[in-house]
């Protein structure tokens, strides 16, 4: 049995009276997507809570693709699927469960209930099964072909299935309770006829099993233990329950419900994010800005960082959406140790040593990494003609402003003290070139003491800084603007994307696509795995460096 002195969420407790009550030996759970799109950070939630539950308790953890829906699934679909699986490290022992594989063993089952005169043949439209279900306070009605004979229903069932019948004309039904409280067990639709190309079966069916009714059957056949899904599906579980009794399994597996991972200021939905796909506002299923899996890869989260975030949620049956922030600081905290610090200028602006040797180069030791013991360090070159964040320079500074404007010295970060002594402009205005001076004797590490300087800025070096296109997100939604506009249509952030061609340390010359960086005072930054080529370097921002969330 698991441990005890973790705090133990519901399901653990639910498992762990299941173990003690000796009604399951093994633990099998399982991670059941539809293979009609990308996965996204909700997905992961279930996947780590499925995979996590199996390795604490040293059961079986299975990917099944729910495929028994042929309309909408995509073989590209469930390519990307395994991938991010494989990604956040859910190990499925490189075996893929297809519900489609059990298309034979659902139909033995609706012939079992057929049999046990539990499932009969309708031929009421689906308008009118509509009109006889009732509503919520009203009983539903019995359809008058509720009781047909076992051997007519057989009959009937085998015709729907060799094609004797057009698409929509007759549906198999479970034989429940037309006044159940609850409309899910009045008499639910169990097979449709539809005649349409599986991914997996061709055109062997005509005849398709209903999710309601296929998904128990899934998990019996596998052996799962515990069916975790999401708050929407409760009301399902008295149905879910009635099909594994009456199939009679002899370890029946059992519902269980948690609350949908939501979070603050981003779009979570498969069928939101397709539309953003669809609409074009974003740029594919893996655009940076979204929260598909193949999105966050992208925009450089790490598998760790999901798992770090996931625990901090937790898991529960209230609904409530986490703080994007949080998901942040989980990868600021992995990246924190992980991450070289290099210098890059995402807004250059020249700054001109006017006193520095001409031809000169100097190197500079400076330390890759100051939170880790082992960091470290690299030579930084220095020369006269160094590039400089523009908002690191002020011709007329506010008060507090401790960078460079004229007549005032700060730090070159690692290296010396510089003193601004001008600027020159451009026919519009605009600053083109600073110009100081620096003191040799404040060479940084020699132990100079004479004066004391405010601020220390970061810079790279003209003569050998690399040229990349960097690219900052903010978020796609900003909440507190207001989620929707009044045509309720989503507000849009229109500057979720702003594309910069900033000038970094050479150094960054060496990272490789997915390899993550610092860019001290601009963030954390990953080289793009997708846009990158070798004579075109492009860099997603994570995430920036201040967080506006604490941890309790
Ligand atoms: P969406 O709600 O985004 O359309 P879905 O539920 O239709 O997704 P499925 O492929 O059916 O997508 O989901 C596979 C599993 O992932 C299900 O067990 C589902 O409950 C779970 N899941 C989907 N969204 C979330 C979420 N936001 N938080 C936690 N689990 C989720
Ligand atoms: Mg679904």
């Amino acid at each position: 049995m698991a441990e005890e002195n973790i705090s133990r969420n519901f399901i653990e407790n639910i498992i762990d009276q299941d173990l003690a009550e000796g009604k399951y030996t093994k633990i099998v759970t399982r991670f059941p997507p539809e293979p009609n799109g990308y996965l996204h950070i909700g997905h992961a939630k279930s996947i780590l809570l499925n995979y996590g539950l199996a390795v604490e308790y040293g059961g079986q953890f299975n990917l099944r693709f729910d495929d028994t829906n042929p309309t909408k699934e995509k073989e590209e679909f469930v390519e990307s699927i395994v991938k991010d699986v494989e990604w956040l490290g859910a190990d499925f022992r490189g075996q893929i469960f297809y519900a489609s594989n059990y298309f034979d063993q659902m139909y033995e089952a609706a012939i079992k209930l057929i049999n046990k005169g539990k499932a009969y043949v309708d031929d009421l439209s689906a308008e009118e099964i509509r009109e006889y279900r009732g509503t919520l306070t009203e009983p539903g009605k019995e359809s008058p072909y509720r009781n047909r004979s076992v051997e007519e229903n057989l009959k009937l069932f085998q015709d729907m299935k060799d094609g004797l019948y057009p698409d929509g004309s007759k549906v198999l039904r479970a034989k429940i309770d037309m006044a159940s409280p609850n409309i899910n067990m009045r008499d639910p639709v169990i097979y449709r006829i539809a005649r349409m190309t599986h991914h997996n079966t061709g055109d062997k069916w005509l005849i398709y099993p209903m999710y309601d009714f296929a998904h128990p059957i899934e998990d019996a056949i596998e052996g799962v233990t515990h069916s975790i899904c999401t708050l929407e599906f409760e009301d399902h579980r008295p149905l879910y329950n009635w099909v594994v009794e009456e199939l009679e399994y002899e370890k029946p597996p059992k519902q269980i419900e948690f609350s949908k991972l939501y979070l603050t200021n981003v779009v979570t939905g498969k069928r939101y994010i397709k539309k953003l796909v669809e609409d074009g506002v974003v740029d594919g299923w893996d655009d940076p800005r979204l929260v598909s899996l193949a999105a966050l890869r992208r925009r450089g989260f790490t598998p760790e960082s999901i798992k770090t975030f996931m625990e901090l949620a937790g898991v529960s049956k209230s609904q409530s959406s986490c703080d994007y922030a949080m998901l942040e600081y989980c990868i600021r905290e992995d990246l924190k140790p992980k991450a070289p610090r290099y210098m890059g200028v995402l807004h250059p602006l020249k700054l001109v040593i006017d006193n520095y040797p001409e031809g000169q180069t100097e190197y500079f030791d400076i330390e890759n990494n100051t939170d880790v013991e082992d960091g470290g360090s690299r030579k930084v070159s220095f020369s006269r003609e160094l590039y400089i964040e523009k908002e690191d320079f002020m011709e007329e500074p506010p008060r507090k402003y401790f960078r460079l404007f004229p007549g005032n010295e700060v730090r070159l970060k690692g290296t010396y003290f510089v003193k601004c002594t001008g600027f020159e402009k451009d026919e519009n205005g605009e600053i083109t070139v600073v110009h100081g001076t620096y003191d040799p004797e404040t060479r940084s590490g020699s132990g100079f003491e004479g004066r004391k300087v405010k601020g220390t800025i970061h810079w790279v070096n003209a003569n050998d800084c690399i040229d990349a296109e960097v690219r900052l997100y903010e978020n796609l939604i900003d909440e507190e603007k207001g989620k929707l506009n009044e045509d309720g249509s989503l507000n849009f952030n229109p500057n979720s994307l702003e594309v910069v061609e900033a000038k970094l340390e050479a150094a960054s010359a060496e990272l490789k696509q997915g390899d993550h960086v610092q860019f001290i005072r601009n963030g954390y930054f990953v080289v793009d795995t997708k846009d990158t080529s070798d004579d075109h370097k492009v860099f997603n921002r994570v995430v920036g460096l201040k967080s506006s969330y604490k941890p309790n």
